[in-house]
């Protein structure tokens, strides 16, 4: 997020609707109060503009956010609060980062207590992925994952490069490869993200057979915002991306700028060094 930015604040909006785990709470309904910082992607002239459809109307958003909560019926405020997020990020294309709290003064609690609430942040966040077919009808399998990331509310293809046809990469004899990089925005984890892309190859009838081999699918993180992570089932960035002209050249036309966060290099200065 950029230093320079605008909240627009939402406070005590009040909703009569049906959330909660007991029959009585379903059945009957009761108050909530609804809490959100909503966090606009702004610049200079974002915020001197005095045009309505250069920012987020708070009367709309308050009645979407009353129709949502009333329109719903979930157990937990932790699912409702995820799911208006969700919702309003997607919805409100200037909205970068929002912050809710939904509020539950009269929960079936049975002491005295003032009130209890759940609060949920989410942002958007910018990935890019590489992604790489080698059998059967290869470029469906590439146009296919592209629609396939694109179609779930939480993430939305920003950029896709050309299409690159490449030598396999490694010591099993295969077909040629056809490459590309997209990026993506996302409000899922790098976890969650990578759950999502398994999904995805597990629908292209990917078989996880022979490292390296032959494969309808492969998708792969090579950047995720400028975080790094290392555990057991995920590094980012890609670890071996910089060795790699096909994920390199891609990459450059859609990212040529982003910076390594570990190499400190651009992504055109590494396909440069790759060349040499
Ligand atoms: P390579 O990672 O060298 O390109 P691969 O893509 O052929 O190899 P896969 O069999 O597709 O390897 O994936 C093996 C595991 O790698 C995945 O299940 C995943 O947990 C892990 N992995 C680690 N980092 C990443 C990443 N940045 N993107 C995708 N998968 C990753
Ligand atoms: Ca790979
Ligand atoms: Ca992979």
């Amino acid at each position: 997020m950029t230093n320079d930015y605008r909240v627009i604040k939402i406070r005590e909006l009040n909703v009569y609707a049906n959330h909660g785990v007991y029959e009585e709470e379903t059945a009957n309904g009761q108050d909530f109060f609804i809490n959100a910082d909503i966090i606009l992607y702004s610049d200079e002239q974002d915020v001197l503009s005095d045009e309505l459809d250069e920012t987020v109307n708070y009367a709309e958003l308050c009645s979407f956010i009353t129709d949502y909560m009333k329109n719903n019926t979930c157990k937990l405020l932790e699912r409702i609060s995820e799911l208006l997020c969700r919702e309003i990020l997607s919805r409100y294309s200037l909205v970068e980062s929002i912050c809710l709290e939904i509020r539950k003064p009269d929960a079936p609690i049975g002491l005295p207590f003032e009130s209890v609430s759940v609060e949920r942040k989410l942002s958007w966040h910018t990935a890019y992925l590489s992604l790489g077919s080698n059998m059967g009808e290869k470029q469906k399998y590439l146009d296919d994952a592209i629609k396939a990331l694109d179609s779930e509310i939480h993430t939305k293809v920003t950029a896709v490069s050309d299409m690159l046809v490449t030598k396999p990469y490694g010591p099993v004899e295969q077909d040629d490869f056809i490459n590309c990089a997209v990026a993506v925005k996302t409000m899922l984890s790098p976890a969650k993200l990578l759950d999502f892309m398994h999904s995805i190859e597990q629908a292209a009838d990917r078989k996880r057979e022979i490292h390296w081999g032959p494969r309808t699918l492969d998708l792969d993180i090579v950047f995720y915002d400028e975080e790094v992570i290392s555990t057991r089932d995920l590094n980012v960035p890609h670890i071996d991306m910089q060795n790699r002209f096909f994920v390199l050249k891609p990459m450059s036309q859609i990212a040529g700028f982003y910076r390594h966060p570990i190499l400190g290099k651009t992504v055109n200065q590494m396909l440069n060094d790759l060349e040499q």
